[in-house]
C-alpha cells in the first residue's frame, strides 16, 4: 500500500475494510444531506470533504441530498447556493442529486406499513403533553392514552391527517417503540407532523411532513447509500435509524450504516445556521456571502481558494474527539495557497506624498518588475517613477527608534525595483501633521542598488502620483474578537468585532492592477493578499478587499 492509499482517518479505515470484505457487494455510496435552510459554512466543508472525498478516492459515489422535510424554512435560493458551493469546493455528485421530497410518496407508504404492523400510531396529545409524557433522562416515559388505538382507527386518522382534515398540532404519527427506554429517542418518536405549509417542490400536495429521524435513514436506504456519515450528536439516534430499517424489511446486508465523527468548531467563529441567519437578517453583515462570514460563499468572495479549504479539512482530520480548531490553521492554509498563486504588485493604502526634488519635471523612468519575484518566467510589468510619488504613511516616522529601517529625516531607503531616495525635508500642515516629504534620488542607483556598493536596508513599496490609479479598498478582519463568541455573555453579538471592516478611500495603486479580473487574488507587496470583489468589480475597475494579511497579526496580540 502506497502512502497515498493509506487510510487517513477512522471512517476511511472502516470503508476500506468493508470494501475488502465484500460488504454491500464491494460498493461505496455516501451522501451529503444539508437542510436547505441557510448557506453552507466551513463546518459543512469538513463533511463535504469527507463524504465526497471518500467516494472520489475509493471509486464510489457521493450523493447530494437536500433534506427538504421542513417546508416553512426552506428556500430555493439555499438549494442553488448549496449546489454552487459543493461544486466550487471541487466535488461532483454526478447523477446523484436528490431531494428528500422525492421520497414523500414512498415514505408515506412505509409509514402506513408500520401502522399496519401495529408499530406506529396516531397520537392526539398536544405537543406540550407529549413532552411531559416522554419523561427525561431521570424519569421514564408514560404511554399516551392514544397508544393503543386500533390499527383501523390509526389508518383512518392518518389518512385524514394526509387529507388536510386537521389543524396543525392536533395529531402526530408516532412510532410505537418503548416508553421506558433509557434512550429518549426510543420513547415513541414522532414520524409525521401536520404542517399546512407550501413546499418549494411539492407545492400544496402535502400537509403532513416526515420528521428527520424517520426520513433520513429511509432516504439513505432508498438511494442505496452504504455509509451514512454524520456528526456525533446523532450517535444516540443510531438505534432509531436501525429500527426503522429493520422494521421496514431492509435486509441487514442491504442496509446503510451510520457512522459518526466530531463536528468542526473554530475559534473566533460562529457556525450555527441560526446565528448566521441572525447576522444576516439583523444587518450585522451585508449578506450570507459577506466576506467576513464563515460561509463557503463568504470565504469564496473573500478570496480563500477552494484548495486551501480542502487542505485545511484534510489536516484537521476526522475523529470522534470534541475539539475547537484554531482559526489560524485555516488562515495558514490560505496563505500557503495564495503565496504560490498570487502575483505581487504595489498599492499604497494610506498615501503620503513624496516629491523627488532633483528629479526632472515631467520625466518618467521606467523599470521592469517581475510579477512573481521568485520566478521571472511568469512575466513582468512596467513601473513608472515620476517626480511625485506616494509611499505608505506608516513607512515614515519623524522620531524614529534605533532599528527603524523605513524612512525618517536624513535616512536613505530603496524604492522597490526603482532607486534609492533620501529624506531631506518634512513638510507639515498648520496642525503639525506631516503632509509631504521632500527627498532626493540617486540617479546612479537605478534598479535599487547603489553604484558605489553602499548598503541600504529598508525597501518601501510606492506608486507614481501621476500614473497611479485612485481607488477604494476594504480591509476585513475577524468578525468576532473573542475566541468563543458569546461565552459567558447574554448574546454572541456582544463579541462582534467593531472594526471588522475598515474602508480606505484614498488608496493609490499601480496601473497594472486594473487588469485584475473579478475574483482574482494578488499580493500587494508588504500589505497582504487582496481580491478583486466578485460583486462590486467591473471590467477594468476592480474593487479590492483584503483577503488576509501576510502574517498572522493576531498571534502577536495573543502573545503580548
Ligand atoms: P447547523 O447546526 O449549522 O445549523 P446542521 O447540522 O443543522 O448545521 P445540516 O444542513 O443539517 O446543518 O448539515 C448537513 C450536514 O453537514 C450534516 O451531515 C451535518 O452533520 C454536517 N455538518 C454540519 N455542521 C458541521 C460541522 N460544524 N462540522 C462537520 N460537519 C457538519
Ligand atoms: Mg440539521
Amino acid at each position: 500500500m502506497s502512502d497515498a492509499d493509506r487510510p487517513t482517518n477512522f471512517v476511511e479505515e472502516i470503508v476500506l475494510n468493508d470494501i475488502e470484505e465484500g460488504k454491500n457487494q464491494g460498493r461505496l455510496m455516501t451522501r451529503f444531506p444539508p437542510e436547505p435552510n441557510g448557506y453552507l459554512h466551513i463546518g459543512h466543508a469538513k463533511s463535504i470533504c469527507l463524504n465526497f472525498g471518500l467516494a472520489q478516492k475509493l471509486g464510489g459515489q457521493c450523493n447530494l441530498r437536500l433534506d427538504d422535510t421542513n417546508p416553512s424554512k426552506e428556500e430555493t435560493e439555499y438549494v442553488e447556493s448549496i449546489k454552487t458551493d459543493v461544486q466550487w469546493l471541487g466535488f461532483s455528485w454526478g447523477e446523484g442529486l436528490y431531494f428528500a421530497s422525492d421520497y414523500f410518496d414512498r415514505l408515506y407508504d412505509m409509514a402506513v406499513d408500520l401502522v399496519k404492523q401495529g408499530k406506529a400510531y396516531v397520537d392526539s396529545l398536544s405537543a406540550e403533553q407529549i413532552r411531559e409524557y416522554r419523561g427525561d433522562f431521570h424519569k421514564p416515559g408514560r404511554p399516551s392514552p392514544y397508544r393503543d388505538r386500533s390499527i383501523e382507527d390509526n389508518l383512518s386518522l392518518l389518512e385524514k391527517m394526509k387529507g388536510g382534515e386537521f389543524k396543525e398540532g392536533e395529531h402526530v404519527l408516532r412510532a410505537k417503540i418503548d416508553m421506558g427506554s433509557a434512550n429518549l429517542n426510543f420513547r415513541d418518536p414522532a414520524m409525521y407532523r401536520i404542517l399546512h405549509a407550501h413546499h418549494h417542490r411539492t407545492g400544496d400536495d402535502w400537509c403532513i411532513y416526515p420528521m428527520y429521524d424517520f426520513a433520513h435513514g429511509l432516504s439513505d436506504a432508498i438511494e442505496g447509500v452504504t455509509h451514512s456519515i454524520c456528526t456525533l450528536e446523532f450517535e444516540d439516534h443510531r438505534p432509531l435509524y436501525d429500527w426503522f430499517l429493520e422494521n421496514l424489511g431492509f435486509e441487514s446486508t442491504q442496509r446503510p450504516h451510520q457512522y459518526e465523527f466530531s463536528r468542526l468548531n473554530l475559534t473566533y467563529t460562529v457556525m450555527s445556521k441560526r446565528k448566521l441567519q441572525h447576522l444576516v437578517s439583523e444587518g450585522h453583515v451585508e449578506g450570507w456571502d459577506d466576506p467576513r462570514m464563515p460561509t463557503i460563499a463568504g470565504l469564496r468572495r473573500r478570496g480563500y481558494p477552494a484548495e486551501a479549504i480542502r487542505n485545511f479539512c484534510e489536516r484537521i482530520g476526522v475523529t470522534k474527539n470534541y475539539g475547537v480548531v484554531d482559526v489560524g490553521h485555516l488562515e495558514h492554509a490560505v496563505r500557503e495557497c495564495l503565496n504560490q498563486s498570487s502575483p505581487r504588485l504595489m498599492a499604497v493604502l494610506k498615501p503620503l506624498k513624496v516629491t523627488i526634488t532633483n528629479f526632472p519635471e515631467g520625466h518618467v523612468e521606467t523599470f521592469d518588475a517581475p510579477l512573481y519575484p521568485s520566478d521571472d518566467s511568469f512575466g513582468s510589468r512596467s513601473l513608472h517613477l515620476t517626480k511625485e510619488i506616494y509611499i505608505e504613511r506608516d513607512d515614515f516616522k519623524e522620531d524614529a527608534p534605533k532599528k527603524w529601517f523605513r524612512l525618517c529625516p536624513g535616512k536613505e531607503v530603496r524604492l522597490r525595483y526603482a532607486c534609492l531616495i533620501t529624506c531631506e525635508e518634512v513638510i507639515k500642515d498648520s496642525e503639525g501633521e506631516v503632509i509631504e516629504l521632500r527627498c532626493t534620488w540617486d540617479p546612479e542607483s537605478k534598479g535599487g542598488t547603489a553604484a558605489d556598493g553602499r548598503k541600504v536596508k529598508g525597501t518601501l513599496h510606492w506608486v507614481s502620483a501621476s500614473k497611479g490609479v485612485s481607488t477604494e479598498v476594504k480591509l476585513y478582519d475577524r468578525l468576532f474578537n473573542e475566541m468563543t463568541p458569546g461565552k459567558d455573555k447574554e448574546s454572541f453579538l456582544e463579541d462582534l468585532n467593531p472594526s471588522s471592516l475598515e474602508v480606505l478611500s484614498e488608496v493609490v495603486c499601480e496601473p497594472h492592477l486594473m487588469n485584475t479580473q473579478a475574483g482574482d487574488t494578488v499580493q500587494f507587496e508588504r500589505l497582504g493578499y487582496f481580491t478583486a470583489d466578485i460583486k462590486s468589480s467591473n471590467q477594468g475597475s476592480p474593487i479590492f478587499h483584503r483577503t488576509i494579511t501576510l502574517k498572522d497579526s493576531w498571534a502577536k496580540i495573543a502573545k503580548r
